[in-house]
């Protein structure tokens, strides 16, 4: 069985479970509250004035006037997050981070404690009690036989909800719902299968292979078996899959995207992702690679040798950067990346700069604070920051090999979670590569529709990842 543990209004609630004035009260968390800009998250005592993340922040003043507008931090949720992955880890050493709020465990290997469905629904009660006991936070959680299923599971009943669904109970379920409702259907391709007379998930298990083989390519197969429920991806564990070649992370981005402020805004997160990745495994870098996907599924990579490595989440967001601004021709994408080669175990080749330690603090709160401004929370730290994926990229649709799971230990894996989690909380005063800290924000690009960017706010804290090239659908917290 597995389970996905969604918080619920995540960044808003942990804001109450710190400040006990704010518990009981409509939340909202935001970029500068006095500032324009969307609403990141809020809290179920806002939601029935109809505040939902993503919104313009003034129409959330107009709808809400009284609730408390708190300006998100993004740091602590990360750090909050990594608590919870800890907290998963004594379950199972097979969890998966799947955004910064939500996670996978797969209990298969917990043998018959977990064999049953009732045995999985205690198991998922006792991690919602101790999410409430140790963290003062409420958490829903989903739990099916697959990964697709308890994903969808999770945002059956909210908040504090369980939700056990088998293949037949979710076909039950999801058949009679407009096929956007499917994870990993988004408003474009539902706009598609509609064209298609295919409305509902239901139509969508029934409708001939062949047809959504023409229509989607590879895809097409996959999303009728997620109509039926069907779906062999395994939780790949948060540690697993590093390759001492090359560090790299993706995002397919939750809608095609030529917004060049948030274009920035997701390698300014990549580049931290995988800087912090490089530092826990004691790594610099002396090539950068950036990678971009149009919406035509064109997909280039360019990269950049270095004359001394770096791991520095400036230093690299600073030549992806020049290396997308060179070869982004203002086309829709769908996809970035960035992933760090040539690597070089730390000391060689490097230098200590202490002095340097001081200013990477305030570069780095710098670069949050300017990004944040503009973009609101989400777009610093959206789904999957926390989401450690292959090179490969996650395939919800489709089967993955993984690698022998008898290789996994406990130990380690929570060693490496705490490991990050450390690095996450020192507010980048660790050692830095060469690369000289300066903030992101001193030159960014000029595009930046606003209305598109707002909504976009919300999405982008979904999780990316995504299968041969879709966002995932929904858009709760
Ligand atoms: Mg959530």
């Amino acid at each position: 069985m597995i389970l996905l543990v969604d918080m619920d209004a995540f960044f808003a609630s942990v804001e109450q479970a710190m400040h006990p004035h704010l518990r009981g009260r409509a939340v909202i968390v935001c970029g500068d509250p006095d500032r324009r800009g969307v609403v990141t998250a809020a809290s179920y005592e806002a939601r029935p004035f109809g505040v939902h993340a993503g919104m313009p922040l003034a129409e959330a003043k107009r709808l809400c006037p009284k609730a408390e507008y708190v300006e998100g931090n993004p740091r602590k949720y990360v750090e909050k997050s990594l608590e919870l992955l800890e907290l998963f880890l004594t379950v199972t050493p097979d969890v998966e981070p799947f955004s910064v709020d939500e996670a996978f465990l797969d209990l298969s290997r917990m043998g018959d404690r977990s064999a049953t469905p009732e045995a999985a629904m205690a198991i998922a009660r006792d991690i919602q009690q101790r999410i409430a006991d140790e963290h003062e936070l409420g958490a829903s959680i989903g739990i099916g036989p697959n990964k697709l299923i308890s994903k969808m599971a999770s945002g059956v009943q909210k908040p504090k909800g369980l939700t056990l669904l088998d293949e037949e109970g979710f076909r039950q379920l999801f058949w009679p719902q407009p096929v956007q409702a499917l994870w990993g259907v988004g408003e474009k391709m539902a706009g598609h299968l509609n064209r298609l007379g295919i409305v509902t998930v239901g139509d969508l298990g029934r409708a001939r292979p062949e047809v959504l083989e023409q229509a989607f390519g590879i895809v097409g197969p996959h999303l009728r078996e997620a109509a039926w429920g069907h779906d062999a991806t395994p939780v790949v564990p948060y540690h697993e899959g590093v390759d001492p070649k090359s560090m790299g992370h993706e995002v397919t981005l939750p809608e095609d995207c030529r917004d060049a402020e948030f274009l920035e805004g997701t390698l300014l997160r990549l580049s931290d992702q995988v800087a912090r990745r490089l530092r826990g495994e004691g790594f610099g870098a002396r090539t950068i690679t950036v990678k971009l996907r149009d919406h035509r599924f064109h997909t280039i990579t360019r990269q950049r040798a270095l004359a001394a490595p770096i791991d520095d989440h400036i230093a690299i967001f600073e030549v992806a950067r020049a290396l997308w601004r060179a070869n982004w021709k203002g086309e829709p994408l769908r996809l970035l990346g960035i992933s760090a080669s040539a690597l070089a175990a730390r000391g060689e080749g490097e230098q200590t700069e202490l002095f340097e330690r001081d200013t990477r603090g305030r570069a780095l709160r710098e670069a949050l604070d300017k990004v944040r401004d503009k973009l609101g929370e989400a777009a610093v730290v959206p789904a999957g920051s926390l989401t450690h994926r292959r090179e490969a990229g996650h395939v919800p649709f489709g089967a993955m090999k993984r690698k022998d799971p008898g290789a996994l230990s406990r130990e380690g894996t929570a060693s490496q979670v705490k490991r990050v989690a450390r690095d996450a909380a020192r507010e980048g005063t660790g050692v830095t590569g060469r690369g000289t800290p300066r903030g992101p924000g001193s030159g960014t690009g000029d595009a930046a529709k606003r209305d598109a960017g707002a909504s976009r706010g919300a999405g982008a804290r979904r999780g990316p990842p995504t299968p041969p090239e879709r966002g995932p659908g929904g858009g709760k917290t």
